[in-house]
């Protein structure tokens, strides 16, 4: 409060030495410390994930079991526009204004007490955009006086916070060669780090630094063997050995997008990146563990270097990606404190790792059944294969053997975040219960087409649910509570010192559940399925809860058997704000 406050009188005095009139100059937006302490610090949520290390936690309690019941709408805002599609978007607070993401590239400034709009950008798309998974944005990132968003035309864009005007935008990568970016930025020592999306038409997974001024290039980080990196203009070092994994020229087109974005651990100073399915789907085309793809890579944020990587799905043949975030946690075991990650990946394992090396400590199954593999082996860290479940090599131009296989490539779990609590010392992990019949076709690498060489089709596992909502201790790998839903789960999950688990449902609902026991505490249809993530803070010693609602997603697009059940869901988009009344 006094830096803030400090920095407004600053600004008066500033304005008034210059001679300027008008309305006072805005206050600064947050800094990097402020960044840092975004988990701890309860009256604003200023980063994606609600801290850099992505637990979503909060310490606030003045809501839990109980008084969770008297939980009620404030306003909702409509995001408006005759196209609305998938909402899975993260608003940020700060200072009166809540930042949020829309579908089709759309970012919204509007004021925390009433409701009404600051301003609105609508980021002009081109004919031709590729997104594969819906028109979505996952949300923005706030630094200094300016609000960051990537666009599905591949582009980054640096906005005045205050008024909306476009300070910078930059290209990313091309969209015609099927490049698009849906993930929030992540912003970390005055640079801007983003990844990309395109893995299903044979780009090529990044990682880039810009600076948050300019938007000039810092560095980039390329996920696969083989290709280059950059520093200050110039070439770095090469991202792993060429032709190590890969043969050929296949690393120009190996896929290993860098979808969902990063998490940052300020303790090891190390930002952490999944990456995509390798490229083509087909993998009897690219013999070999295809590096770094369905991995997560630990990158140093100073120079792009990569620290350590674990795959969790060498030469991925059923499109797992390997995207899902990394959380940072401290785990308490055997009296020791382990600077842990975790990781609920796509291919159904849940997985800790030793966040300073990438050392596996444990992987459980977090769905009921994975043909795929039989377990993780924890001294080598690979999986031990059930070769039979890899679909077959086409012959000619016949399609090869089709199998059954489970998780579903939409996966154990998709880009919805978990939460982690410090409290309960669990995670929650929204999961789905899905498998497919899959399918190798023949497939040549053609620029801007998609890059599959697949067929498949998507089948629930079960007749009373696919959505599963589930508490895992992480010392154990267990199961502790679940609450089944009978759509797929597509929205993030918040965790308070309450006691409270909040996520959203297909369905419409807003849910909050006991983090202790998962019985149902509370819930609201906000009239649209929710695929957006919670937030919570406090204001005037109240505490509030926003969430987008809005349903779309990959589910209508990819779901196939799963799509049909789900088709008569409505769209929308809209935010929604809750309270408790004082009392
Ligand atoms: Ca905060
Ligand atoms: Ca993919």
């Amino acid at each position: 409060m006094k830096r803030l406050f400090r920095t407004c009188l600053l600004a008066s005095a500033m304005a008034a030495g210059l001679g300027l009139s008008g309305p006072a100059l805005a206050a600064d937006g947050p800094n990097n410390d402020d960044l840092l302490n975004d988990a701890t610090s309860t009256g604003d949520v200023l980063t994606y994930g609600m801290g850099h290390q992505a637990q979503r936690f909060s310490p606030l309690d003045k809501l839990n079991p109980d008084t969770v019941k008297g939980l009620v709408p404030v306003w909702s805002f409509s995001f408006g526009g005759e196209k609305q599609r998938g909402q899975e978007s993260q608003p940020i607070i700060h200072d009166g204004t809540i930042y949020v993401t829309g579908s089709y590239s759309r970012l919204y400034a509007v004021d925390v007490k009433t409701g009404q709009k600051k301003w609105q950008y609508d980021h002009r798309l081109p004919e031709g955009i590729m997104p594969c998974c819906d028109v979505v944005n996952r949300g923005a990132a706030l630094y200094k006086d300016k609000i960051y968003f990537a666009t599905l035309d591949a582009r980054l864009v640096a906005l005045n916070k205050d008024t909306g005007k476009v300070v910078w935008s930059k290209k990313i990568e091309d969209y015609k060669a099927g490049y698009s970016a849906t993930a929030a930025p992540l912003i970390v020592d005055g640079k801007v780090i983003t990844g990309n999306s395109g893995g299903e038409f044979g780009i090529i997974g990044m990682v880039e630094a810009r600076d948050a001024e300019t938007g000039e290039l810092v560095w980039q980080r390329p996920t696969i063997e083989g290709n280059m990196g950059t520093l200050n203009g110039k070439e770095s070092t090469m991202t792993g050995v060429m032709n190590a994994s890969w043969s050929g020229d296949l690393y120009k087109t190996g896929g290993g997008a860098t979808w969902l974005g990063g998490t940052y651990d300020p303790e090891t100073k190390t930002l952490f990146f999944g990456t995509g399915n390798p490229a083509p789907w087909n993998s009897h085309l690219r013999p070999g563990d295809n590096l770094y793809t369905s991995s997560t890579l630990a990158i140093d944020p100073a120079n792009g270097d990569i620290k350590w990587h674990y795959q969790t799905t060498p030469h991925d043949g059923w499109d797992f990606d390997g995207v899902n975030e990394l959380v940072s946690f401290d785990l308490k075991k055997d009296g020791q404190t382990i600077k842990a990650g975790a990781k609920a990946d796509r291919n159904g394992f849940f997985y800790v790792l030793d966040r300073t090396n990438g050392k596996l400590l444990s992987a459980s199954p977090f769905v009921t059944k994975i043909t795929w593999a039989k377990e993780i082996d924890v001294k080598t860290g690979r999986p031990v294969y059930n070769d039979d479940n890899r679909p077959g090599t086409p012959v000619g131009a016949e399609k090869g053997k089709s199998v059954f296989a489970a998780p579903a490539f939409l996966g154990a779990k998709n880009w919805m975040p978990m939460a982690y609590s410090p409290a309960t010392e669990l995670f929650y992990v929204p999961a789905n219960e899905w498998g497919m019949d899959i399918w190798n076709e023949p497939i040549t690498y053609k620029k801007g087409a998609a890059y599959l060489g697949a067929g498949f089709t998507i089948k629930p596992l079960y007749d009373d649910y696919i959505g599963a909502l589930r508490a895992i201790d992480p010392k154990t790998g267990k199961i502790v509570w679940e609450y089944k839903n009978p759509a797929p789960l597509w929205g993030g999950v918040l965790t308070t010192g309450g006691n409270l688990v909040f996520t959203g449902t297909p369905e419409g609902y807003l849910k909050a559940f006991d983090a202790k026991t998962g019985k149902e505490a509370w819930k609201f249809n906000t009239g649209s399925g929710v695929v957006g993530s919670p937030v919570t803070w406090e204001q005037d010693g109240e505490q509030y809860v926003a969430v987008v609602s809005g349903w779309g997603g990959a589910v209508p697009l990819w779901g196939g058997d799963v799509a049909k059940l789900v088709k008569d869901i409505n769209q929308g988009g809209s935010l929604w704000v809750f309270k408790l009344p004082k009392a």
